[in-house]
């Protein structure tokens, strides 16, 4: 059964198409079939994820934000191993407590996360008895849910409106109900097992002896590392609390339903800052981070209504939040979450959870003596958790815009400051002198901005379709040499976001471009 598409369905079709079809996001092994939950970035793909990532990096570590008062904080880098002694995962509580519930369908063969299902039930009528039958749908899937309507509507023998149905959630469900639920693939009931606990993280062995002792795990998170080498930071550079430590690098997840193209992959990039200070100001260090994140997010272009700062309520803290000062989230409206949203970032405050957990598994000592207030402690911190392929993921769908009245009407309306191509250059014909000027023009505006991404030039096809790949690409401004640019020494600029034309001194060019892209 086919359920009808919704706008933000088809608009993630479309998305993930454009992807595929301009080289920004391939499956992973795509010639073998794919492999679930693994993606490769292509050509712009690539450029859009250094640029987030260079972005995020020279406006944390290179210039980080003014603190509250009135100087620059102290963030420094790091680039830590993705493989760490396992003892490690054991202090971090991933070995023992990394783990999600986990269903499967014995008739679908399909994996889910129980946290993550949802189950429509009919709420009987007077007189009706309770036909009991439940269909159960991922949670946020309009398609499926519609789905799971129309089977439960045809189940119970009437046309199900709102108000008619309770939705419950799969995890809080008695085991005695599963028996009567049908998966979201399956066709009878009976098929889902009960939720089971699975570690996420992918292991593996260093060296020749496949043993226990041997046995180590892929970092399912980058936050580790940088506790670690909280240290030797300390005992090699100047800094001295309250300061951060940035780190941005894979992490691996095996997670149980990877889904939403490349929202939850198994291999994905974090950017993730640490930052310590002393547990008494951990409050406002919070709020520091806090509103600074939700800001620069904001600063790159997801400044609509698609961000917002979510609190967290104290039931679903974790752990170690649980004591602390509290945890925000920045979330995106992704078209696969609207009218809901999903995190994009997670800012929390740790306590000194992990530093006492370092600190009593490795016995080394990682207090902290701070001389201004001559006490000896281990520092709190503030982690703002921020996904860099999730990040790309919002960028992309924040910038996919469909214009109907252009002839080519999908546009890819990227910051500058993130585009992976920054500036195109065309001769109008391949002939006439205009593609030497073209040549030289390209390479100059290469020269000057070629650091900060892609500098395009391209002789082929017709100006419109040139423009109109342009387009597709997020492509800020293109420049166009023709007739008059042989007579006059000046070009055409032609604007993605308005398609707008205007005539430009060739000279003047790069400063034209400079203001663009606000360098
Ligand atoms: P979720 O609840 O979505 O599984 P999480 O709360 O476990 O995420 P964190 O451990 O806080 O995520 O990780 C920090 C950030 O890393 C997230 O905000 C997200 O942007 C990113 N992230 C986490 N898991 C994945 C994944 N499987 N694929 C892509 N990005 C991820």
């Amino acid at each position: 059964m086919s359920a009808e598409k919704t706008p933000d369905s088809k608009m993630m079709e479309d998305l993930v198409s454009l992807c595929k079809r301009r080289g920004f996001v391939f499956p992973a092994s795509e010639i073998y079939g794919g492999i679930n939950g693994f993606w490769d970035y292509g050509p712009l793909g690539a450029q859009l994820k250094n640029n987030l990532r260079d972005a995020w990096w020279q406006d944390n570590v290179l210039m980080p934000p003014t603190g509250p008062d009135g100087d620059p904080v102290s963030v420094v880098g790091l680039d830590s191993a993705i493989i760490q002694n396992p003892k490690a995962w054991v202090a971090s509580g991933h070995v023992g407590g990394f783990n999600d519930p986990m269903v499967d369908c014995r008739e679908s063969k399909a994996r889910y996360r129980a946290d993550h299902l949802r189950v429509v039930k009919a709420v009987p009528r007077e007189g009706e008895a309770d036909a009991g039958r439940m269909f159960a749908f991922l949670e946020g899937d309009d398609a499926g849910f519609e789905r799971a309507l129309k089977k439960l509507g045809k189940y119970v023998k009437r046309d199900l409106g709102k108000g008619d149905t309770e939705i419950l959630s799969f995890e809080g469900l008695d085991t005695q109900v599963i028996p009567m639920i049908v998966g979201p693939e399956a066709t009878e009931p009976g098929s889902l097992t009960e939720p089971r606990m699975f570690n996420l993280m992918f292991h593996s062995y260093a060296g020749a002896v496949q043993d226990e002792d041997s046995k180590v795990y892929l970092r399912p998170e980058t936050a580790q590392g940088i506790f670690l080498n909280y240290k030797n930071v300390l005992d090699t550079s100047r800094v001295r609390v309250p300061f951060g430590i940035a780190q941005v690098g894979k992490s691996f997840r095996n997670e149980v339903t990877p889904r939403n193209f490349i929202f939850r992959s198994r291999e994905f990039e974090q950017m993730e800052l640490e930052w310590f200070c002393h547990p008494s100001e951990a409050r406002q260090w919070f709020e520091f981070w806090r509103d600074h994140r939700m800001n620069w997010w904001k600063s790159i272009g997801l400044a609509g209504d698609n961000l917002v700062l979510r609190q967290h309520d104290s039931d679903e803290l974790s752990h170690y939040a649980k004591a602390g000062v509290g945890t925000a989230d920045v979330e995106y409206r992704y078209p696969f979450t609207a009218p809901g949203f999903g995190e994009l970032e997670g800012i929390a405050h740790r306590t000194d959870f992990d530093l006492a957990a370092h600190q009593q598994h490795s016995k080394a000592k990682l207090e902290y003596f701070d001389q201004e207030r001559n006490e000896r402690y281990l520092p709190h911190v503030i982690e703002p958790a921020a996904g860099l392929t999730r990040g790309v993921l919002a960028i992309l769908c924040e910038a996919y815009t469909r214009d109907e009245s252009r002839a080519s009407p999908e546009i890819m309306k990227f910051h500058p400051r993130v585009a992976p191509i920054k500036a195109a250059v065309f001769p109008l014909v391949n002939k006439d002198g205009m593609p030497e000027v073209a040549q030289k023009l390209h390479a100059e505006l290469r020269a000057k901005f070629g650091r900060l991404g892609m500098i395009e030039t391209d002789p082929k096809q017709s100006i419109g379709k040139r423009y109109a790949r342009m387009d597709e690409a997020g492509c800020p401004v293109c420049f166009t040499i023709d007739g008059e640019t042989m007579t006059d020494q000046s070009v055409t600029a032609r604007d993605r976001d308005t398609g707008a034309q205007e005539r430009v001194s060739i000279e003047k060019v790069s400063d034209y471009v400079a203001q663009k892209l606000g360098v």
